[in-house]
């Protein structure tokens, strides 16, 4: 079976460096760096993207109508929880299945959700994902605000954590036996803090979290006491101009967090990274900017960091991991990747050394 050569540069933890991928049949044999051949296409390879955080259980519901996160994605009476109260098992599950699929064609390589909806919930997005090439980290929450140590014990033996809204939703004590129960079992234990308004960061840290989701109205020790705990923040940059909040994620980096990016509510924005990383850029701007190299590790190194709390996935690029293909038009690749490159630009998904052109 004859090789071909594909791309021109390849984008690691480290930055941007030149280098192709040697594929035959289906297969990524080699990855090579240095000047690629005469003929290699024009393409940059990059980790595939790691969406850490969606609720791809509302996908059924796209297009959210507008209005404050209170109105629309607030337990237990916003638009989403009534929509998730009505609607059908079969169409919240082809909502799933389909937001699922966008990320299997868009890059996306894993995704942590945050699944409402109890073990019933969990148990739908378990179906949602069989057998499309993305892989699910299920975080369910509890049906009942005052779920014993043994039901919650349960719970998060049948999924990878607990996905929690914000603290000031669920009682304390709740709170605790969650995070416990997840800890006794190596799973996860992620939390939305502070994202309209401040919370007690000493309240959330105590809960040790694994990670944390928005972060947008903490204040500037707050993120401080995040990063010397070594807790990393997924920020949401379209969920939160749809809300009308500024992401500010260069003031997260200057404080020294991890920053991982993730597409929140499926029914506010198709799980699409590229169309998340050129809206982190964007917005990025007005609050001191980020590089386009530090904007693409969001996606893709960070967000694996995230996932690491439960499974291994490297940050260096080997030929068996999970990779994208991205089809270039210029000579400034990373720039082009942020601000112009659409998802008809993937060219190819490879995982474990599959290689499967789009
Ligand atoms: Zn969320």
């Amino acid at each position: 079976m004859s090789k071909e050569s594909i791309g021109r540069w390849i984008f690691t933890q480290d930055g941007l460096m030149e280098g192709h991928l040697v594929v035959e049949g289906d297969e990524v044999v080699e990855i090579c760096h240095g000047k690629a051949p005469e003929g290699s296409s024009k393409a940059i390879v990059l980790p595939a993207f790691v969406n850490a955080h969606t609720h791809i259980g509302d996908s059924f519901a796209y297009p959210a109508p507008k209005g404050t996160v209170e109105e629309i994605v607030a337990p237990p009476n916003g638009y989403k929880h009534r929509m998730l109260r009505t609607a059908s098992r079969s169409r919240k599950i082809e909502g799933m299945r389909s937001a699922i699929s966008t990320m299997a064609e868009t890059g996306t390589s894993a995704f942590i959700d945050f699944r409402e909806e109890g073990a019933g919930g969990i148990q739908m997005a378990m179906e949602s994902a069989d057998g499309l090439l993305v892989s699910p980290t299920l975080l369910g929450r509890p049906v009942h605000a005052d779920a014993s140590y043994e039901a919650l014990d349960d719970f998060v033996a049948q999924c990878d954590g607990f996905g929690m809204s914000s603290i000031r939703d669920w009682p304390r004590d709740l709170l605790e036996r969650a995070s416990k129960a997840a800890k006794s079992r190596g799973k996860l234990f992620g939390l939305h803090a502070s994202e309209i308004l401040r919370e007690d960061v000493d309240a959330v840290l105590d809960l040790k979290p694994d990670f944390l989701v928005h972060m947008t109205a903490a204040s500037d020790d707050d993120l401080v006491a995040v990063a010397e705990a070594r807790v990393p923040i997924v920020v949401c940059p379209r969920s939160n101009e749809f809300f009308g909040i500024d992401p500010r994620i260069p003031r997260l980096l200057r404080a020294g967090v991890e920053v991982a990016l993730g597409t929140d509510n499926g029914m506010i924005c198709r799980p699409d990274m590229l169309e998340e990383l050129r809206a982190a850029f964007r917005l990025s701007a007005s609050s001191g900017g980020t590089t386009p190299s530090e904007t693409i590790r969001l996606a893709t190194c960070s967000g694996r960091k995230v996932l690491n709390a439960v499974r291994e996935i490297t940050t260096e690029i080997e030929q068996t991991d999970d990779l994208v293909v991205l089809e270039m038009q210029g000579e400034d690749p990373l720039t082009e990747v942020v601000s112009a490159a659409g998802s008809a630009r993937v060219s190819a998904v490879s995982r474990g050394g599959r290689f499967r052109r789009i």
